[in-house]
């Protein structure tokens, strides 16, 4: 059997907007946890599903994403994979990635993408063998992560990788509900962008249903993600920056979100 077909996700949530995330293969009975918000939700997650933790894996060092990291570590065993840059910062990680590095956890094969700019140590883990990746602080739905320790330069780097780095068909989980917020935010910039108009629409039906708006597409993204469309002709234009590089663009919606 692929496995695809014995792959299972559950995600949930954590703390006010946090995303709590499980990838479990029913073969091996491998289950990767990535960032862990709240040990609690974790705990129920994993007896509400039967699936015994194995790994986990940190996008970066921000208190949301590793608050119930020393509690799950403690009562599952599981192996914590992080960061390089922030070994001293998480005395949990067991093993570090840097740019590049592939680790296996189980079947499965996750390549570290490392893609500073919200943190500098920030990580994008990718499981290519399942079409999945694991975008943190760095992408979200229709939105990406507040420039903080690095710069507008550095991240825009960041999010050309992931264009690069990741298929279209890649299902994306990251690390906030931000979508409902992002996609009014993302319609000041291309209003008459017909793919956003839709997914803004189908955002507010799934929030209004109690829905989450995650996982999204790396196909969708780049349709609708203001931020991924910085390098489009349409966005300098609506943006009066006609001529203007893909970085100063994507600099300038930053610095309209920040403001908004
Ligand atoms: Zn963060
Ligand atoms: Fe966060």
């Amino acid at each position: 059997m692929a496995l695809g077909d014995t792959t299972a996700i559950h995600q949930f949530s954590c703390l006010d907007d946090n995303f709590g995330v499980l990838i479990h293969d029913s073969e091996s009975g491998t289950t990767v946890a990535v960032d862990v918000p709240e040990a609690s939700a974790y705990a129920s997650a994993l007896e509400e599903t039967g699936w015994t933790l194995t790994h986990i894996l940190i996008t970066h060092h921000h208190w949301d994403h590793v608050e119930g990291l020393g509690d799950l570590k403690t009562s599952t065993g599981a192996t914590v994979i992080g960061p390089a840059r922030s070994r001293m910062k998480i005395p949990e990680i067991d093993r570090t990635v840097e740019d590049g590095d592939t680790v296996h956890c189980g079947p499965y094969k996750i390549d570290a993408i490392s893609t500073p700019g919200h943190t500098l140590d920030q990580i994008s883990w990718h499981l290519p063998d399942i079409g999945v990746a694991h975008t943190g602080d760095t992408l979200f739905s229709l939105g990406c992560g507040r420039v903080f320790e690095g710069d507008m330069e550095m991240m825009w780097s960041s999010l050309s990788k992931l264009l690069r780095k990741l298929p279209d068909e890649t299902r994306i989980y990251c690390g906030h509900e931000y979508t409902a917020d992002n996609a009014k935010f993302a319609l000041t910039i291309e209003p008459d962008n017909a793919e956003l108009q839709k997914r803004a629409a189908e955002v507010e039906d799934l929030r209004a249903a109690g829905k989450s708006t995650l996982p999204t597409s790396m196909k969708l993204e780049k349709a609708t993600n203001p931020f991924l469309r910085a390098g489009e002709a349409s966005v300098a234009a609506a943006l009066g920056m006609d001529g203007k590089n893909a970085e100063e663009v994507f600099a300038e919606i930053r610095t309209r979100k920040d403001n908004a």
